[in-house]
């Protein structure tokens, strides 16, 4: 992903969302980062730079407030499938955001956000090709 200087949303302040933070912030990038439990917003390293935001993704009025009109990448990384879904689905088709990304932790629905036109990573299916790349050592 070539990036320089883009507005992203990142969705979900957890263990993933802090470290894609860490690394897009690193890069100068601006960046606003939503989570529906405000504590894990202290747990952001002290060099972050941009916002926060509390809220559940899943309401409009919290993406809204995110500029997600303004966005040139969102990445939903939320622990629930369903709700990266609806948030991706609600980049792509209504703000046509140009990135869309979506952790995804249930492989059989890598197919809808594909139709959606949305980068998906599966954890699983990473942590699969890893052991099977280690047990052909
Ligand atoms: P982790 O699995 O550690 O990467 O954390 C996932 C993060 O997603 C947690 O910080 C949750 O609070 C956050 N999260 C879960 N559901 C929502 C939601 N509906 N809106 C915003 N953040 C959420």
């Amino acid at each position: 992903m070539s990036m320089n200087n883009k507005y992203i949303i990142i969705i979900g302040c957890g263990r993933l969302g802090r470290v894609l933070t860490g690394r897009f912030s690193s890069q100068g990038h601006s960046l606003v980062v939503v989570d529906s439990n405000a504590e894990k917003f202290s747990l952001l390293g002290s060099d972050f730079s941009g916002f926060t935001i509390e809220g559940d993704a899943i309401e409009m009025a919290v993406l809204i407030q995110a500029r997600i009109d303004k966005a040139d990448a969102l990445l939903a990384v939320t622990n629930n499938d369903n709700i990266n879904l609806m948030v991706a689905q609600v980049a792509k088709d209504i703000y046509m955001v140009p990135q869309v990304m979506a952790r995804v932790y249930d492989p059989k629905r890598e197919i809808i956000y594909k139709n959606l036109n949305v980068s998906t990573v599966c954890p699983m299916l990473l942590a699969a090709d890893e052991f099977f790349k280690l047990g052909q050592g």
